[in-house]
C-alpha cells in the first residue's frame, strides 16, 4: 500500500480524518468524463460525506445534490448547490423538512408512498406552490449486497411496490399541486456486480412500456446510486470504473427520446479519498491473540461494527517484520473492532495507523458515545 501522511501531520493529535482532495478531484473528473458524453446527470448523495471542502469540489465539477433529510437540503443550499439541482428522497420526510424544501423550490421530491404524496400536495398548496415529484418504485431487484444496505426488494421499507404503481399514478391526477416528472429507484449500496444494474435497466424498460401503454410518459428517470468500491485494494483501484458503470446503463436501458437520466452516487465518489488516522495506545498479548488498541473506535468509524465491513489497515510508521493483530478501539463494546488477524508490521505504542477507504459513511456516522469528542479533519 502506498498511502503516506504529509510530514507535518505526523505529530498532529489523533484520531482525525485525512482527505486527499487531489484524489477526489481525479475521481470527479473521471466520473464526469464517463457520464457527460452519455448524457447522464450525476447527483451526489450528501449522506456519504457532507463536509464543506468536499461539497465545494463536488459542486465545482457540476454535480447536483441528492438529500435524504431537511438538514441535508439546507447543507446543500449552504454549500452553493442551485435549488434546481437538489432532490429530496427518503421514506420518512417530516412536515418541517418538506416545508423547508418547498420554500427553497428544489428540483424534485422523490416520494415513497400515497400518504406522503397527499401531505406533499397539501403543504405545497399552503405555500401556493406547485412542485415536481418522482415516484420511488421498488423494482424488486436483488443487489446481492449486505442485507442492511439492500433496499430494492419487496421486503424492504423503501419505495412503492410495482403492483401499486398504477393506482398511485391515478391518484396523483387528483393532487393539483404535484407534477409527476419521473420514476426513481435505488436498489442498494456497495454493488460491485454490474449485472444488478443490467437487471434494474430491464425492469425499468418493462415498467416504462407498461406506463406508456396507459398513456404516461415520463421525462425523467433516476436510477439511484449504489456503485461499490474496492475496499481490499484502495491504491490499485483508487478511482472506480465509472466507464463500465455508465456503459451498462447505456447498453441495457431503453431511453426514450429526450428523456433525462439521473444517477445518485455517494460512496463511489468519496470513499477512497478518506482515511481515518489513529495512534496505537497499547499492544496487548493474550494467550491466543495480539491486540493493537487504537485511540479511534466505532465512534469515529462504525461500519465494521454495524455491517461487519472490511477496511484495509496500514501501519504508517513501522517497517518491522509483519505479525497478526486484532485491531480494536477503546469503546466498551466487543463489536468495536476494525479488523481481526490483520497482518501488520510489528506494531508498538505510538505507531500511527491508517484505516483506509473511510471517506464515505465514516465521519458522517460518528457519534459521541462514551462522551468522546468529535475527531477533526485535514484536507490536502
Ligand atoms: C444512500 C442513497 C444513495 C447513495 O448510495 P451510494 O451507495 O452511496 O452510492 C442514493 N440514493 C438514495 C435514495 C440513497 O438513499
Amino acid at each position: 500500500m502506498s498511502f503516506r501522511l504529509p510530514a507535518d501531520l505526523l505529530d498532529r493529535p489523533t484520531p482525525f480524518y485525512f482527505y486527499d482532495l487531489a484524489l477526489l478531484d481525479r475521481t470527479l473528473t473521471a466520473l464526469q468524463q464517463a457520464a457527460r458524453p452519455r448524457g447522464f446527470q450525476v447527483h451526489y448523495a450528501l449522506k456519504a460525506n457532507a463536509n464543506a471542502p468536499i461539497l465545494d469540489l463536488i459542486r465545482q465539477h457540476g454535480l447536483g445534490a441528492d438529500c435524504v433529510s431537511g438538514g441535508e437540503v439546507q447543507r446543500a443550499l449552504d454549500a452553493g448547490f442551485a435549488p434546481d439541482h437538489v432532490v429530496f428522497a427518503g421514506v420518512g420526510k417530516s412536515d418541517a423538512e418538506i416545508n423547508l424544501a418547498l420554500a427553497a423550490d428544489i428540483w424534485c421530491f422523490n416520494a415513497e408512498s400515497v400518504e406522503e404524496l397527499t401531505v406533499l400536495n397539501e403543504l405545497a398548496g399552503a405555500q401556493n406552490r406547485r412542485t415536481r415529484v418522482a415516484l420511488r418504485v421498488n423494482p424488486n431487484v436483488d443487489a446481492y449486497t449486505h442485507p442492511h444496505i439492500t433496499t430494492g426488494l419487496d421486503a424492504n421499507k423503501f419505495g412503492i411496490s410495482l403492483s401499486d404503481l398504477g393506482g398511485v399514478i391515478e391518484q396523483l391526477e387528483n393532487l393539483p399541486n404535484l407534477e409527476l416528472v419521473g420514476l426513481h429507484t435505488h436498489v442498494g449500496s456497495q454493488i460491485t456486480n454490474l449485472t444488478v444494474f443490467e437487471k434494474l435497466s430491464q425492469k425499468l424498460n418493462e415498467l416504462q412500456t407498461w406506463l406508456e401503454d396507459r398513456g404516461h410518459h415520463l421525462p425523467h428517470l433516476n436510477l439511484g446510486g449504489g456503485l461499490g468500491i474496492d475496499y481490499h485494494q484502495p491504491d490499485q483501484h483508487s478511482v472506480p470504473d465509472f466507464e463500465q458503470y455508465f456503459r451498462t446503463f447505456e447498453q441495457h436501458l431503453q431511453r426514450r427520446p429526450n428523456q433525462q437520466v439521473h444517477v445518485e452516487l455517494g460512496r463511489s465518489i468519496v470513499a477512497q479519498c478518506g482515511s481515518l488516522v489513529s495512534r496505537v495506545l497499547y499492544v496487548k498479548h493474550s494467550q491466543q491473540r495480539r491486540f493493537a488498541i487504537l485511540d479511534a473506535g466505532m465512534t469515529e468509524l462504525i461500519r465494521p461494527a454495524l455491517y461487519g465491513s472490511y477496511h484495509a489497515i496500514q501501519n504508517l510508521t513501522s517497517q518491522l517484520p509483519a505479525q497478526d493483530y486484532d485491531v480494536v478501539g477503546p469503546i466498551c463494546e466487543s463489536s468495536d473492532t476494525f479488523g481481526r488477524q490483520v497482518l501488520l508490521p510489528e506494531t508498538r505504542r505510538g505507531d500511527l495507523l491508517a484505516i483506509r477507504s473511510a471517506g464515505a459513511y465514516g465521519e458522517v456516522m460518528s457519534s459521541g458515545y462514551n462522551l468522546r469528542e468529535k475527531a477533526g479533519a485535514e484536507y490536502r
